[in-house]
């Protein structure tokens, strides 16, 4: 059965705790596994039900894909290259004047 892959946008900053150092390594726990193409099954759970993560800040298109089941996340690229996209979508962040855009934070 073919699904129609859906695609979900967030911001670095609801990935990990603190932007600082090596976003990747607190994001994707296997960087050894790489999916160019959505895959098919959680490779720690078996779930299908996978997404693909599109980061504001980074390059357009997805990035990383997320397991909807357990949250795992997985690479769709190199991890140097994904690495990249983290940093410059992290300072995409921290000028949220630029976009138009209020973070969370800021409401309360
Ligand atoms: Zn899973």
């Amino acid at each position: 059965m073919i699904t129609e892959l859906s695609t979900r946008m967030i911001l670095v900053e609801d990935l990990v705790d603190k932007v600082t150092g090596r976003l990747l390594d607190k994001i994707v726990n296997n960087q050894s596994l790489i999916y160019a193409k959505s895959p098919l099954t959680c490779n720690e759970c078996n779930s299908q039900e996978i997404v693909g993560v599109e980061i504001m800040g980074a390059d357009n298109g997805i990035l990383l894909w997320e397991c909807e089941t357990c949250n795992e996340m997985f690479l769709k690229y190199e991890p140097e290259k994904t690495e990249i996209q983290l940093q410059k979508a992290k300072d995409y962040w921290t000028n949220p004047k630029d976009w138009g855009y209020l973070p969370k934070s800021k409401f309360s």
